[in-house]
């Protein structure tokens, strides 16, 4: 995990709480008017009383509510001594300084009562917690201006590749344009970290080194695509052999099957990510995007799962988990998931818009079409 830091409330945005909040007072801290009226006592149901004065949002009547009288009172007014009830001004009949109050009258009606919504002491958030806009709501109503949240992740992000050109550039014979940059880079700040993108590294292995050794001066995390399969151009995995140690050098899963994690001095982390599209982004869901989470302090670090029925019939792939990309839709109370077409790695479009991932067991079984599996959930329909 990374080491906390103090930060405004217009800075926490999305950041993940170190510490637990407990309630230092009640909320609301003092019994509040839910509506325009009188605040009485019930007592006098039924009565024509006299109006004495008038409590408004942050304007509290000085007075008392005495058996007999009523206090005009404005919708967040403080209810006045004496007064235990607030009648809607509805339901009031007024005639100058009189009020004349329904027979009925229950006392406790139409106000917030102190401590109602939060009391003091209070577990209101925990640590782990993402603050989004009802945590920093409640965070900014209990008197905090500042909150003790994670550092986000510094990842350096490169491409690797002499075929590459940069996006908006003409690529010439044999070349392509480098999208995993832009796609991991969104990937990454959707994560939380803060990324540093360094552009395209030759298949040269001074270059790279140098770009790596000086990129790891100021990141957390290092993520690369390309150059870890075992071509004689591919320079990540002895590159980060010879800085930290590889753990992970090739895994068995469809697509993605290269993919990298060395760890590095310093407590840094390295992941060599594929250079097919498709495989880097799956891996990046795999593996990166629960560390990034683990280092900013998340209680859950994967995605959720839900259970949704295929409507297709999916191949397994023998020796390797397959993650196939799906939408879904609704069909009654169930979601039904159905196949982005051709699941190529090099088909960015099998993830455009995709709502989730199917994990496949290997195997030579498949499933089918009709099963309920649990898929990671990327975005509901
Ligand atoms: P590699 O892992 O470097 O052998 O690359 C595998 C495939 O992914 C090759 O067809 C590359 O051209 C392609 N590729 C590598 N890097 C990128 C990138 N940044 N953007 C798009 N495609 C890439
Ligand atoms: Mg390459």
């Amino acid at each position: 995990m990374l080491p906390t830091e103090r930060v405004a409330l217009g800075d926490a945005v999305g950041r993940v709480l170190a510490e637990e909040m407990r309630a230092p007072a009640d909320l609301p801290a003092f019994p509040s008017s839910a509506v325009d009226g009188f605040a009485v006592r019930a007592a006098d149901a039924g009565k024509t009383i006299r109006e004495v004065g008038e409590s408004a949002a942050g304007r509290p009547f000085a007075g008392r509510v005495e058996p007999g009288t009523a206090a005009r009172i404005l919708t967040g007014g403080v209810v006045p001594d004496g007064a235990d009830t607030v009648v809607m001004v509805e339901d009031v009949r007024i005639v100058g300084e009189s009020v004349t109050v329904p027979a009925s009258l229950r006392a406790g009606t139409n106000f917030h009562r102190p401590g109602a919504d939060v009391r003091a002491g209070d577990l209101v958030l925990t640590a782990g917690m993402q603050l989004g806009a009802a945590e920093l709501g409640l965070a900014a109503a209990l008197g905090f201006a500042e909150l003790e949240v994670h550092r986000r992740p510094r990842v350096a992000l490169m491409s690797t590749g002499d075929e590459l050109v940069e996006a908006g550039r003409k690529p010439g014979r044999g070349q392509i344009t480098d999208s995993n940059r832009w796609a991991l880079l969104a990937a990454l700040r959707e994560a939380g970290a803060e990324v540093r993108s360094l552009g395209i590294a030759p298949d040269e292995p001074g270059a790279l080194r140098k770009l790596v050794v000086d990129a790891l001066q100021t990141a957390d995390v290092l993520v690369t695509s390309g150059g870890v399969s075992v071509g004689t151009h591919d320079l990540v995995k002895p590159l980060l052999e010879s800085l930290g140690t590889v753990h992970v050098g090739r895994v068995k899963l469809k697509p993605g099957k290269p993919f990298t994690f060395a760890t590095l001095p310093d407590n840094k982390l390295a992941f060599g990510l594929p250079g097919f599209p498709v495989s880097s982004l799956v891996t990046f869901e795999v593996f990166v995007r629960p560390a990034l989470r683990k280092l900013q302090g998340f209680a859950r670090l994967q995605r959720a799962t839900l259970p949704v029925r295929l409507g297709y019939d999916a191949r397994a792939t023998a020796d390797r988990t397959e993650y196939q990309r799906v939408t879904l839709r609704r069909e009654g109370a169930e979601l039904v998931a159905e196949t982005t077409g051709s699941q190529s790695s090099s088909r960015l479009l099998s993830l455009a818009g995709a709502h989730a991932l199917v994990r496949i067991a290997p195997g030579d079984e498949g499933i089918r079409a009709g099963t309920i599996v649990e898929a990671m959930i990327l975005a509901l329909p």
